[in-house]
């Protein structure tokens, strides 16, 4: 009991048998089982919501919600993703730090688990062998997936390079812990407003269920759809063999990671979205951060990437044409 507890404190304390083989290894029943005990916060997370009945409603838990969701959703797109899972870019080590620590706020579990299980969704995609392939339908590839034994631990065989840095493997093991005390930092921080601003209208009850409980649930739901929704709706630019789609809606939601087939095709780039049409805030965002210095060697999408696009087009348009002739005929 007592390991089990320090689970949730140190995730890196308990070692699954699937983890010491690679995901070709064949996998026993025990290991895609839903873990209820374990995944008990994220469903407290959800039950939670129904307090904003209870603790009312102001405009400062309003912003602060939706600042703090995109705050931690850029760390996540930009850290967890283009960064950390891609290297589409280099940065300095506190800059690193910083922004890992603000994702790890995500509750999306450690940086380094993120990693690992996206690279080997890259590796494997819509395959039997993807951790939350689109082929298990969408509830598995949205919150199944990451429920079960199997995909609880962080995977160190695919991380190997960021292992050499204590500092994201000490935000990896205790992301639980982590995301607590950012909970009770926004309890204390309403609780000092009510107190110093009365005129706001908040409360440490209402900056945690809005600020924290509900701004985590959207972003993580937002996250997870690229995941379940990026690989079922949408257009696909690029000829790739999985079946991602690019979406503005979650490109909007997400800043920037909708742009998915894109993202499938070609994962090299810093940018998602390849098209000036194509809105990729979080590239913007990381642009900026270039021209300040915090960010550089960002990797630009190669003109073969755009080449291959105006291919796929022309093969489409010629399909279409062939089609129309037909009918006529
Ligand atoms: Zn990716
Ligand atoms: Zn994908």
């Amino acid at each position: 009991m007592l390991k089990f507890f320090l689970g949730w404190i140190d995730s890196w304390s308990i070692t699954h048998s699937s983890e010491l083989t690679e995901f070709e290894a064949s996998k026993t029943s025990k290991d895609t089982q839903i873990q209820w005990l374990r995944i008990i916060p994220f469903i407290l997370l959800h039950i939670a919501c129904l307090a904003v009945f209870w603790v009312g409603v102001s405009w400062f838990a309003v912003w602060f919600m939706i600042l703090f969701y995109m705050i931690r959703m850029f760390a996540i797109t930009a850290f967890f993703h283009r960064y950390l899972s891609h290297k589409t870019f280099q940065t300095s080590r506190p800059v690193q730090f910083i922004f890992l620590l603000i994702g790890t706020m995500s509750a999306q579990r450690g940086p380094l688990w993120w990693t690992a299980h996206h690279r080997y969704h890259h590796r494997f995609t819509d395959t039997e062998h993807d951790p939350h392939s689109s082929t298990h339908g969408f509830w598995y590839s949205h919150v199944g997936w990451f429920l079960n034994q199997q995909n609880f631990s962080t995977r160190k065989e695919i991380i190997k390079d960021w292992l050499k840095f204590p500092e994201i493997v000490w935000l990896d093991r205790f992301s639980f812990v982590i995301v607590l005390i950012t909970a009770f930092a926004i309890y204390l921080l309403g609780d000092w407003l009510a107190f110093a601003y009365p005129n706001l209208g908040t409360s440490g009850p209402q900056l945690l269920v809005w600020g924290f409980v509900v701004s985590t649930l959207l972003l993580i739901h937002a996250t997870l759809c690229i995941n379940s929704l990026a690989h079922l709706y949408g257009r696909r630019d690029f000829d790739t063999k999985d079946n991602s789609r690019n979406n503005l809606f979650l490109s909007i939601i997400t800043l920037g990671e909708g742009w998915h087939n894109n993202h499938h095709y070609y994962a090299g780039s810093t940018r998602q979205g390849f098209f000036w049409w194509q809105i990729d805030v979080t590239y913007y965002v990381l642009k900026a951060m270039s021209f300040c210095g915090l960010i550089w060697a960002i990797k630009p999408v190669p003109q073969r990437i755009y080449d291959a696009h105006k291919i796929h087009l022309d093969s489409l348009k010629n399909k279409i044409e062939k089609n129309s002739d037909g009918g006529v005929l």
